[in-house]
């Protein structure tokens, strides 16, 4: 057990333009290596005559998390000096963007690395507006292999201009850029001579200035049903908790039909009660004081903080589809465990994330973002995505496969669903 504050990130950046070495680098710099690890990967690659490269040390380890050496199998760890970094997703992994939309990995900041002597490019742009788009509001820049441009600080000047421009247009503010050398380590974990001229943080002191996510627990209490079971003559509401926290006797309402009851008990799997409060994380079922109509998909929650129910929302997402998002296009929405078929009514906004151009023609394609309206044919009860960063997420699918997925941006009072 440990008290530091964990911090979730992802490591974004053109292809090429070290996000591997930094990870290498990072890890060794902050003493997370195995003893012998990199003595051994220098070895191995001595052997074979070949250069030394840090990012050898992101593929020694995810090898290993594929034969099941390592225990952690999806996150790699290191602690600054007051905090646990988890980079929740190694950098180039083709499932990054899925992860990040459809919520199964969430990033409370991000560093966007840029090639000194590369420069802004056009991935660059669009991981910038990716980060944007998900809703990481914490960015740390690091304009990398410095060494390949004699450490010109007028070099580093034009960059972190540029990319500062390009950021602060969508909305978020650098918390830092850092001119490094990933592969020798300048400004990874130590000021160096060679930037003698940079007096801003190291990648270290960057990552360790990082907020944390505000805890679930301290949110609103949604509990998405999963399934409700028959126990002994007693209907058990199960899922997992979401965000906020609940006990024996609490008042809960279930959306989106309305109905109110108490908590009778709670009992953890398999059916054994568990005394106190249940908060976020925990996987739980309820039983209630009253026999209600309770299908999977509803959300419990608190009377007085139930997400709204809506047909109708405004979402920002990103398209995943060969064929473009248009008006008009029938849809699969999911919202957790909740689905519905739904209409696009409106399409608000389409844009190149490359380019950062809306397009004349208004279809989202393959690629890129926009802003939507969409009916539901059946209500769900959501919240906008800075509510509740766990419930204001929806995938969108076609013919049974992703397609898109994204943010809530506004839930619009929608019909009461007749009980
Ligand atoms: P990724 O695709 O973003 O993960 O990039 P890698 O970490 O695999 O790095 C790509 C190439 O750039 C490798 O050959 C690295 O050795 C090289 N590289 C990374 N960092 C530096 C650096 O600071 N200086 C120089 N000169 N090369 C670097």
């Amino acid at each position: 057990g440990t008290t530091r504050p964990q911090v979730r990130i992802v490591i974004v950046g053109h292809v090429d333009h070290g996000k591997s070495t930094l990870v290498g680098r990072l890890l060794h710099e902050t003493g997370s290596l195995p003893d012998g690890k990199l003595e051994m990967l220098k070895a191995v690659s001595a052997r074979r005559g070949m250069p030394f490269e840090w990012s050898f040390l992101l593929d020694a380890l995810q090898t290993e998390r594929d034969q099941g050496i390592t225990i952690d199998t999806t996150q790699i760890r290191f602690r600054t000096n007051s905090r646990d970094i988890v980079l929740i997703d190694a950098p180039g992994h083709a499932e990054f963007l899925r992860n990040m939309i459809t919520g199964a990995s969430q990033a409370d900041g991000a560093v966007l690395i840029i090639d000194a002597l590369e420069g802004v490019r056009d991935q660059t742009r669009r991981h910038g507006y990716l980060l944007h788009l998900l809703g990481v509001k914490q960015v740390a820049v690091v304009v990398n292999k410095m060494d390949r441009v004699d450490f010109s600080d007028l070099r580093f000047k034009a960059i972190s201009d540029e990319i500062s421009a390009h950021l602060n247009g969508l909305g978020v503010t650098p918390t830092a850029v850092i001119p490094i050398s990933a592969r020798d380590g300048d400004g990874v974990a130590e000021h160096t001579d060679r930037i003698g001229w940079y007096k801003g943080p190291t990648v270290v002191e960057a990552l360790d200035a990082l907020e944390p996510a505000r805890p679930l627990e301290s949110l609103a209490l949604r509990l998405p049903v999963q399934a409700i079971y028959k126990f002994d003559d007693r209907r058990i509401v199960a899922g997992r908790i979401e965000s906020g926290s609940l006990t024996a006797g609490d008042e809960i309402v279930i959306m989106p039909a309305g109905k109110i009851a108490k908590i009778k008990t709670v009992e953890s799997w398999p059916v054994t009660p568990v005394a106190g409060r249940q908060g976020a994380g925990r996987s739980v079922g309820i039983t209630l004081d009253r026999e209600l109509f309770i299908e999977r998909g509803d959300i419990v929650a608190h009377a007085g903080t139930a997400p709204r129910e809506t047909r109708r929302l405004r979402a920002r997402i990103f398209w995943l589809h060969d064929k473009p998002l248009a008006k008009g296009d029938q849809l699969l929405v999911r919202c957790g465990p909740k689905e519905s078929r739904a209409t696009v009514v409106a399409i608000e906004k389409a844009v190149d994330p490359g380019e950062l151009s809306s397009s004349e023609n208004k279809a989202i394609g393959r690629n890129h973002v926009g802003e939507i309206d969409i009916s539901l044919s059946n209500p769900i009860a959501t919240d906008p995505y800075t509510d509740n960063p766990r419930t204001g997420r929806l995938v969108i699918e076609v013919s049974g496969r992703i397609a898109g997925g994204g943010l809530v941006l506004s839930v619009d009072a929608g019909q009461r669903a007749v009980p």
